[in-house]
């Protein structure tokens, strides 16, 4: 047993604990913030621009979101953290009452590429809208977040890519631990969690030391960044079999940044994961692929934009609570998308957001009942064999 972790703006507990014979580390737990209570495992829709895009928060609520993600790079661009802030902060802006992380905005700003130069103090970015000049620093990007009032707030890191060569990791992985003690230095709303990042790339080492490093610092909870990029699923697995298991006593949260796919949330979980973001449910929605349980290629997913729909009066899913499957057919839907709709986009993001956070409740109530590692071919076959690229298809 671990105690649950308390500080001024975090309580989690694990709720569940994985069984002590080693055939999985899910556990179930409850994250609680200034704005709620959330359940873990749990899926974060993410609203870039204090809205998931073609979304109402009353639609949000109905998908089953608990928590959702906004982007500081993004939002401290337009309209601006100080006005966001002046305007009662970002719950009150968009009318959001539930919990809500703002990622630190390094993923955004080093992903600019030649739009940034990175130093040891920052970084210095062009705006990818006007093209103006702007720079933060694990102070700055500190500062913007806790004028958003996010309940999690998340320290500035210099993510990689996962194949980058190992001494380009080592650099970022090193600024990444220096710059985590300087956002945690920064930090001042006791209301506010701030959990700090993992980076270390694929190499064992690298990424045994960041975590040490960074499970060492004062964070409210432990985000495992620089995957979800360009890794194999197995590559993914293995950094993850490195990290964890160094966790295994920490009392923390740990969440995986960036994964969004059915299959890989599920196997993620499965190696002791507590938190997931992506936009890939609501992306893929908008581009006509609604996801449905199955697992054969065409099962898992069916593409809207195709004709065959157009004559189909069938829901999308038959047991699905969504505001699309409750009202409308697949005909119906086929025609908004070759008409260039708006509801479109809203219905099939409702859809593939509900598909998603359904898929969580699945795995948390299989956790609980200590039947999870028994049931994940059950739940393989459910979340369908959808991987990040889409496209492509993962082996079994
Ligand atoms: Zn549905």
């Amino acid at each position: 047993m671990i105690a649950p972790f308390v500080s001024p703006s975090t309580r989690y507990e694990v709720t569940t604990q994985p069984p002590s014979d080693g055939s999985t580390r899910a556990r179930t737990g409850l994250l609680t913030l200034a704005h709620g209570t959330v359940e873990t495992p749990q899926f974060m829709p993410v609203g870039t621009n204090a809205a998931v895009k073609a979304l109402s928060p009353d639609d949000l609520k109905d998908t089953g979101a608990s928590i959702i993600l906004a982007n500081t790079y993004h939002l401290y661009l337009r309209p601006g953290h100080e006005r966001i802030a002046r305007l009662g902060g970002l719950h009150a802006f968009m009318d959001w009452d539930r919990p809500i992380l703002t990622d630190s905005g390094g993923f955004q700003v080093v992903s600019l590429g030649d739009l940034r130069v990175v130093d040891e103090d920052g970084v210095t970015f062009r705006s990818h809208l006007d093209g103006s000049i702007h720079r933060f620093t694990p102070e700055h990007a500190t500062a913007v977040q806790e004028a958003l009032g996010a309940d999690i707030a998340v320290a500035f890191d210099q993510p990689v890519y996962p194949s980058s060569p190992r001494d380009i990791v080592a650099d970022a992985t090193a600024r990444t631990h220096r710059w985590a003690e300087r956002s945690l230095a920064a930090h001042r709303r006791t209301d506010q969690a701030m959990f700090g990042i993992v980076q270390g790339g694929l190499d064992p080492e690298l990424r045994a030391e960041s975590t040490r490093f960074v499970a060492g610092l004062p964070f409210d909870g432990i985000c495992i960044g620089g995957l979800a990029g360009d890794e194999t699923p197995a590559q993914r697995d293995a950094a993850l079999d490195v990290a964890v298991p160094l966790l295994a006593d920490d009392p923390r949260p740990r969440y995986l940044m960036g994964l969004g796919s059915p299959a890989d949330l599920l196997e993620a979980v499965h190696r002791g994961i507590d938190l997931f973001d992506s936009v890939l449910p609501a992306r893929v929605a908008r581009n006509g692929q609604l996801w449905v349980p199955g697992d054969r290629a065409e099962g898992a997913r069916l593409n809207l934009r195709n004709r065959a729909f157009l004559d189909d009066p069938q829901p999308v899913q038959e047991d699905c609570p969504c505001l699309l499957c409750r009202r409308f057919s697949r005909a119906y839907l086929a025609h908004l998308f070759r008409a260039k709709e708006l509801l479109a986009y809203r219905l099939a993001t409702c859809h593939n957001l509900t598909f998603t956070l359904d898929l969580m409740v699945r795995i948390r109530a299989s956790i609980q009942a200590g039947t999870f590692p028994a049931e994940m071919s059950a739940l393989r076959s459910r979340a369908g064999r959808i991987s990040g690229g889409e496209a492509a298809e993962q082996s079994a």
